[in-house]
């Protein structure tokens, strides 16, 4: 990163390095500094398995990805990685998604956000050309410290930043790239996390036929297994970390769980990867990280599958999405996926009156599918967790799911860790980076860069090349 200088990090490859957290980031950090020679490394995963928010569960012989599923064209390190711990992995363009405005009419994404096409390309220019006004061109997702002055031109919410710029006509791609990931609401999510996250190669790639979005067949979790089996390091699962000391060293004191007794570690350098906001309770966090820390906020996402012995009511492609309820009330069912459908390309009226459906070895046909859910509020509080159970088993009557039956549901805590727009303006972001190393400790994963894949993959390649 030009003119950045230099971060610290460990001081020699025989030191004692504690990685937090076996997800995507703590693994391949592992990785990154395995290859470059540092062999003393243990990874605490408080889970009984790797992967973090990749977690993929073979079903009716179809991968369901209850985290991770979508990349994009800018995801070159995460392809390399695919490549190179290659288990048979295949990557496939998405299919089209089918909107439903209401509870009766669906219609293609170009249709239900009545998109023009002549203005989308005209602020689609506009929107890329203001980005190598502001910021250049640079390696990478983050780019260098803006100045003071760009920060405040790029300052407050996505929807600030659109109608400032007279871009709402892009609204519907912030829209798609954003709402309906989950990553907040337009009028709440900083604006530069729409400038890194969609550069301009993501706006020309969303205007190709292929809309440049594809998955990975074959289970995310699968990636993070292989890194984990080849890599060769001790992970330590199952451990509950009851506080972190960084005076003469870093001390790790954590308990196995289910077991009472108490274990003291001692290492050299430390690698946190949960979102720093997640770790207030066992973490000495001095004035200066808690300064920038505190400000980060987080949303909850739940997945759940679903069997269901009929069809029911479907459109016209296996990926729907219901806006309907979507900024109206928190945890609506707004995202349903049928693998098995996607995964043989089964679209049009095959799909919609359930003419290839997914036929077990016993000869039972039924529906098996994904619904997506997020939200503000803590879905382990009784009433906020009722809910979503009344939502979720609603829309499957409003769609006329036979017996549905809840096969497995997985809640996300601090789903998009993410700073409100003071404090981008304020510089956390970089802030965060001008800090790494300076108490023998790293920050990595989602919430010091963006809740995706890439992102933190990006962000290891950025502090790989500053530190070395
Ligand atoms: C539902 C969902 C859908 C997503 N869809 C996409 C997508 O389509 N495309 C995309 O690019 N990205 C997507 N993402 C985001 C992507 O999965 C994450 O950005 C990525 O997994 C972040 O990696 P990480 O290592 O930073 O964090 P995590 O994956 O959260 O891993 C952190 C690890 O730390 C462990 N941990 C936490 N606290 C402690 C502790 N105190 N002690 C020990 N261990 C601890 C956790 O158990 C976990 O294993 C999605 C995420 C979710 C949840």
């Amino acid at each position: 990163m030009q003119g950045h200088p230099r971060i610290k990090g460990p001081r020699s490859v025989h030191d004692r390095i504690a990685i937090v957290g076996a997800g995507p980031a703590g693994l391949h950090m592992a990785y990154e500094l395995k290859r470059r020679g540092f062999h003393n490394i243990v990874i605490f995963e408080s889970r009984h398995e790797v992967g973090g928010k990749t977690t993929s569960r073979l079903y009716r012989n179809v991968w369901h990805d209850l985290g991770t599923i979508n990349l994009a064209v800018t995801y070159d390190k995460t392809v390399a990685l695919v490549e190179k711990f290659n288990a048979g992995f295949d990557i496939i363009p998405n299919p089209p998604s089918s909107i439903w405005s209401n509870r009766q009419e669906f219609n293609s994404a170009f249709e239900a956000f009545s998109v023009s096409l002549p203005k989308l390309l005209e602020a689609s220019e506009r929107y890329i050309a203001l980005h190598k006004c502001f910021f250049g061109t640079y390696d990478g997702e983050l780019m260098p410290r803006p100045s003071p002055d760009i920060l405040y031109r790029v300052r407050g919410t996505i929807d600030d930043f659109l109608v400032r710029y007279n871009l709402t006509d892009l609204r519907p791609l912030f829209f798609i790239g954003f709402v309906v990931n989950a990553y907040g609401s337009l009028n709440e999510t900083s604006a530069l996390y729409a400038l890194t996250f969609v550069p301009p190669a993501v706006v020309r790639s969303f205007l190709r036929p292929d809309r440049g979005l594809y998955r990975l067949r074959g289970g995310w979790q699968n990636l993070c297994r292989e890194i984990s089996r080849r890599i060769n390091v001790e992970i330590r699962f199952n451990v509950n970390i009851k506080h972190i000391h960084r005076e003469n060293g870093i001390r790790i004191l954590f308990q196995e769980k289910h077991f009472p007794s108490l274990h003291v570690d001692n290492f050299d350098f430390l690698i946190l990867s949960p979102s720093m906001n997640s770790l207030f309770g066992i973490m000495d966090f001095n004035p200066r990280e808690l300064a920038i820390f505190t400000h980060l906020r987080n949303l909850y996402f739940l997945k759940s599958i679903v069997n269901s012995i009929s069809p029911g009511r479907r459109a016209l492609y296996p990926c729907e999405v219901f806006l309907y309820d979507l900024q109206r009330e928190q945890y609506s069912v707004y995202v349903y996926i049928n693998l098995h459908q996607v995964e043989n390309n089964v679209t049009g009226l095959d799909y919609q009156q359930g003419r290839r459906e997914n036929t077990d070895r016993d000869g039972s046909t039924y529906e098996t599918s994904v619904y997506h859910q997020f939200g503000k509020a803590n879905p382990w509080k009784r009433d906020v967790n009722s809910d979503i159970q009344r939502n979720l088993f609603q829309h499957l009557k409003d769609f006329n799911k036979g017996n549905p039956e809840l096969v497995e549901q997985v809640t996300w805590s601090y789903y998009f860790p993410n700073f409100p727009p003071e404090a981008i303006t304020e510089g956390a972001l970089w802030d965060v980076l001008d800090m790494q190393g300076m108490y023998n400790t790293w920050y990595i994963g989602s919430s010091v860069s963006f809740e995706s894949i890439e992102s933190v993959f990006e962000y290891n390649h950025l502090l790989m090349k500053l530190f070395f």
